[in-house]
């Protein structure tokens, strides 16, 4: 019957109506940053060389930061003559992971795209966020799986979805390494880290997380949306490293310029 009655509709007939779509600009996308409509063609490339659903002036917004900073926890160095030099935390202490890679610092649109991911679900900005981490782990040898940082209990009833989840199944979709979220999970109700002072959060997140399944000489790239002091990141990747994670990358869209 369907068939039948798309063999009577004419030339004519499809030309009309692909005319009245065009009439509603069904062919334009929206900004996911300003929400303003715009045609794909318009912007090809978008942060960092990325295909990305921005709009031309928002594309100029959204750039990597390409400043100097510790390769051991990716923090901003002021001086320009200190690039990749150790900084004296890192000195004090090294973190649990091998690399780092992150795109931006957490500021200006960075900072609004990732609270409206966050706090408003917006769920439309996670493959432009997706494509960043792509991006930040241009130069990480490649792993044999992606595990998303696992979120407070409490915080997964409220939101209902994991924004380091969210980010992770997009990067799966860009660069095909499994996703394994049972790696790791966090089963303790804890005190949410948001508000608390950097010693407060390393107390509080300590033993959060569990493994599930043996994670024994896999490479791993751990996923988040943003690094603030580090203390969540640390705690799993500690976690991992216990279950015999050969190697451990961090990797997360923004960074916070201090602890
Ligand atoms: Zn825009
Ligand atoms: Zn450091």
């Amino acid at each position: 019957m369907g068939q039948k009655a798309h063999k009577h509709i004419s030339s004519r007939s499809v030309n009309r109506l692909q005319k009245f779509f065009r009439s509603l600009e069904l062919t334009q996308t929206r900004c996911v940053h300003c929400l303003r409509p715009f045609s794909p063609s318009e912007n090809a490339c978008g942060p960092g060389g990325l295909s990305a659903p921005l709009c031309p002036d928002c594309t100029a917004l959204f750039v990597p930061y390409a400043g100097s900073r510790c390769p051991r926890c990716g923090l901003p160095l002021a001086l320009p003559t200190a690039r990749d030099t150790v900084c004296p935390n890192c000195l004090r202490q090294a973190p649990p992971w091998d690399s780092i890679g992150y795109f931006s610092l957490y500021d200006g649109v960075w900072r609004d795209v990732l609270l409206r991911l966050k706090y408003a679900g917006e769920l439309s900005l996670a493959p432009l966020l997706g494509a960043c981490l792509q991006e930040a782990a241009h130069c990480l040898p490649r792993p044999d799986a992606l595990v998303p940082v696992p979120r407070h209990p409490l915080h997964l009833r409220k939101r209902g979805f994991n924004q380091a989840h969210e980010l992770a199944k997009y990067l799966h979709i860009l660069c095909g390494v499994p996703l394994r979220p049972e790696l790791l999970c966090r089963p303790c109700p804890h005190t949410p880290q948001a508000g608390l002072s950097a010693a407060e959060r390393r107390r509080n997140i300590s033993n959060a997380f569990q493994t599930t399944r043996d994670a024994q000489g896999l490479r791993l790239w751990i996923i988040d949306d943003v690094m603030t002091t580090g203390a969540t990141l640390t705690a799993a990747a500690l976690t991992l490293r216990k279950a015999g994670a050969q190697k451990i990358c961090a990797l997360f869209v923004a960074r916070t310029p201090h602890f």
